[in-house]
């Protein structure tokens, strides 16, 4: 049987914690009335598969091959092969929750987080339990993704600074075998290097609420991500260093110094950003001949994905139809 929902990852910052009395409600109220107006819970109480370090839950049946499932499987091989992640025996599953549609969602975000802004899919955490809250939607796949890469990361290396957790989400939140896959995100970056943007670490790293983060700012923490994991060493020694530091939380050990002395910063940044429409923006090379089809981009917050602007209409469309069928595959669940 699932848990009760627990407290989201904007929740669990400094200050913003619910107090044990909401806690406590929360819980009587999942036991007493959370089910959907045909009786259903609100929640699919059945796990459905497990894969790797996840938990899937979801109604009905759904196969091993099932695409969340896939693509949860793909997630873990590209964390594994970028930062070295490997699941603990011994950790806690993460649990999935895919909602049969956005209906049920809202209704499940209605009754236990209305404080919640209204979003596709968020992580949350609560000591050892890490659970991932989504629906079927066409961009179910890059929502998994950016969601269960919080879910490892958190596992794997604690808490860590908003900005390198939500960069580290965006840059694996899409298939990085896909040549394409970082394409529209690179026209955004250059249509904001244009407007006279230039990156700035000092202030990305400044921020600690997930509400003080624009859709740009997005873009630059995955553009340093991007930079620690593809430029030039030591980059991402000192990322994988940082990671790792047993006393990071502690004693509050802030990345950009680290790369200042490096000589990694904003101009280098901005120096590879410029760079990317020249460059492939890909990190590993295809290993399987049947990998899913392309997601479209999302973004971790309350307001809509913005438009790739380089993406004529036409090809959207075509891209927006293509995910529609897919989801024939998903009403499997
Ligand atoms: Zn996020």
């Amino acid at each position: 049987m699932p848990r009760s929902p627990v407290q989201p990852r904007t929740l669990r910052r400094p200050g913003r914690h619910l107090p044990a009395a909401a806690s406590l409600l929360l819980v009587l109220a999942w036991a007493g009335c959370a089910t959907l107006d045909r009786g259903q819970s609100l929640l699919p109480t059945t796990p459905q598969v497990r894969t790797g370090p996840f938990v899937v839950y979801a109604n009905g049946t759904m196969s091993e091959d099932a695409l969340p499932v896939r693509c949860l499987r793909e997630l873990e091989r590209d964390v594994g092969h970028e930062l070295g992640y490997h699941a603990a025996a011994g950790d806690e599953p993460v649990e999935i929750y895919i909602l049969k549609d956005r209906h049920d969602f809202d209704h499940f975000l209605k009754f236990y987080y209305p404080e919640l802004p209204s979003r596709r899919a968020f992580f949350i955490a609560k000591g050892y339990q890490r659970v991932v809250y989504t629906y079927i939607s066409p961009r179910l796949e890059e929502d998994l993704r950016h969601e269960a890469t919080h879910a490892l990361l958190r596992g794997a290396y604690g808490d860590l600074p908003l900005w390198l957790d939500e960069g580290l989400a965006e840059y694996f939140e899409t298939d990085l075998v896909r040549p394409s896959a970082e394409r529209p995100r690179a026209d955004l970056i250059m249509a904001d290097l244009h407007k006279s943007w230039s990156p700035n670490l000092e202030r990305l790293e400044s921020m600690t609420e997930v509400g003080q983060m624009n859709q740009r700012d997005y873009r630059e923490a995955w553009g340093w991500v991007h930079l620690l994991l593809n430029g030039p060493e030591p980059g991402k020694k000192l990322l994988m260093a940082y990671l790792t530091k047993t006393d990071r939380a502690e004693t509050k050990a802030r990345l950009r110094p680290i790369l200042a002395d490096a000589h990694i910063d904003d101009a280098g940044l901005r120096t590879h950003l410029n760079a990317l429409p020249h460059t492939p923006v890909v990190a590993t090379k295809p290993s399987s001949a049947s990998r899913p089809a392309a997601a479209l981009r999302f973004q971790d917050g309350p307001t809509a994905p913005p438009a790739a602007p380089s993406a004529p209409p036409q090809r959207e469309r075509e891209r927006e139809r293509g995910l529609f069928r897919r989801l024939g595959s998903w009403l499997g669940l």
